[in-house]
């Protein structure tokens, strides 16, 4: 990266004076212009590289500028651009067949979508289309997106300014051990008192009304929260018993996040009716999202015409570049690096940082997803910063950040939390050298403990 600053302030003038950003006071922010991007590094105007250990937005599982999938859309450009989604198309196809394959047996067909809310919203309505019941349950800690019924499912903040959406939601808590709303002191514990409760709820809600439980199978913004044992296994259970559709919102955390195609596969046999992906099907290359269809619903739909469609469904160049992470993932072996990264580099590495930063209350993740929560005091497990906090009320994470920042490292937080998601291809020589940055950067939190 060279220095060009000319080129820095045009940018920085053009987006302050025209780009509306996501989420932001747009009077408050300053985002960072961004020169270019190669693997898991990205550099600025001013000629600074950042190692990336957030993925951008945990999407970009194939780093900046894989060649195969810059190949793949150049070729794809070259051929066919675009087609409509009425029409049979080759990557189109090509891509559906091989996510059904690795999603598992009894899923038969792919919806694409432009990206994750989307791909939860139709997801939700195949679910009330096939039990013809509308109210659908999701958990308080969740993130499923920016469009009506997904913002209305998002258990977070995020959802409280876009309040009614959708009337037919209601929320759950689910398993979080470290924090439990169940009072439990072991997993296994907890896993049975959060089933006892999602049993409660529907009860109380009306099962008979109840046409989907949407979850992220590994909670990802909202805590890196994996389930326990036997919760899976028993959110199946209580589904079947119901008669209620399970979304499985794996849009964080599919394609290879944890080391698996599907998160779900790391936790037992036990199969959702409906998985959501987006991110990580093509590194967000070209935007892409879907609903991979289990037989039993997608059948519901040979007779009868589904209602719904987009512009871009299946798009050719965002499938292409589908088709080619497939490819990647196969012979570059990345599951298998994920899961070796995890196990064997971060895991030994963030102990023992949590056992010398009094500001580690808990670590916790697998593959290359793992969660660092910071606290005031360890005993009481008072977090570093509230719940939502911003302004002064978050300056000890900001300075977290800012440490990180300083020395090359683009962390991932939330709330009281420092996540770990590098790309997928990260070397190793970079991801240790990530976590000695967040080391350092630790000591900045440890001033706040008590
Ligand atoms: N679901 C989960 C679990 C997510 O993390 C996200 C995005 O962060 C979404 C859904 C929404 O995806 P998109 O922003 O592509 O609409």
């Amino acid at each position: 990266p060279v220095a060009d600053l000319d080129a820095d302030a045009q940018v920085r003038a053009d987006d302050r004076g025209h780009v509306f950003h996501s989420w932001s006071a747009q009077a408050m922010i300053d985002p960072l212009p961004v020169a270019g991007g190669a693997g898991s590094t990205f550099w600025d105007y001013a000629g600074k590289s950042y190692l990336d250990f957030s993925s951008q937005l945990v999407n970009l599982n194939l780093g900046h500028q894989h060649p195969d999938l810059v190949a793949a859309i150049q070729k794809q450009a070259g051929r066919l651009s675009t087609i409509a989604p009425a029409m049979a198309n080759d990557v189109r196809g090509d891509l559906a067949r091989r996510i059904t394959e690795v999603a598992g047996d009894g899923f038969e067909k792919v919806f694409f979508t432009n990206g994750g809310a989307d791909a939860n919203e139709n997801a939700v309505r195949m679910a009330r289309l096939v039990t013809g019941r509308r109210k659908v349950l999701s958990a308080y800690r969740s993130y499923h997106g920016n469009t009506t019924t997904a913002i209305a499912l998002t258990g977070d903040p995020r959802r409280w300014a876009n309040e009614p959406a959708d009337g037919s939601v209601a929320h759950f808590f689910g398993p979080y051990a470290y924090r439990s709303a169940f009072h439990s002191d072991s997993a296994e514990q907890e896993s049975e008192r959060a089933l006892a409760h999602l049993e409660q709820t529907i009860i109380l809600e009306g099962a008979s009304t109840i046409g989907a439980i949407i979850m992220e199978t590994v909670v990802g913004t909202n805590g890196v929260l994996a389930p326990p044992p036997g919760y899976l296994a028993g959110v199946r259970a209580i589904c079947d018993k119901y008669g209620i559709v399970w979304i499985a919102d794996e849009v964080m955390v599919g394609f290879g996040r944890i080391g698996e195609w599907f998160a779900f596969q790391a936790f037992g046999d036990d199969l959702p009716d409906l998985i959501t992906f987006a991110k990580g099907v093509n590194s967000g290359y070209v935007p892409l999202g879907g609903v991979v269809i289990s037989e039993r619903i997608a059948s519901h739909f040979d007779k009868i015409s589904f209602p719904g469609g987009l512009t871009y469904s299946g798009h050719p160049l965002a499938c292409a570049a589908g088709v080619a992470t497939f490819e990647v993932f196969e012979r570059d072996g990345i599951l298998e690096r994920v899961r070796d990264l995890g196990e064997r580099v971060i895991a030994p590495r963030l102990r023992d940082m949590a056992e010398r930063h009094p500001s580690i209350g808990e670590i916790r993740g697998q593959g290359l997803f793992w969660a660092i929560e910071l606290v005031r005091d360890r005993e009481t497990r008072e977090p570093l910063v509230p719940f939502n906090a911003a302004g002064a009320d978050a300056a000890p994470v900001a300075a977290v950040v800012a440490a990180c920042k300083s020395e090359g490292l683009w962390p991932f937080t939330h709330f009281n939390r420092l996540h770990v998601a590098p790309p997928l291809v990260i070397s190793e020589e970079e991801l240790i050298r990530g976590l000695e940055i967040i080391d350092r950067a630790l000591d900045v939190a440890d001033g706040y403990t008590v």
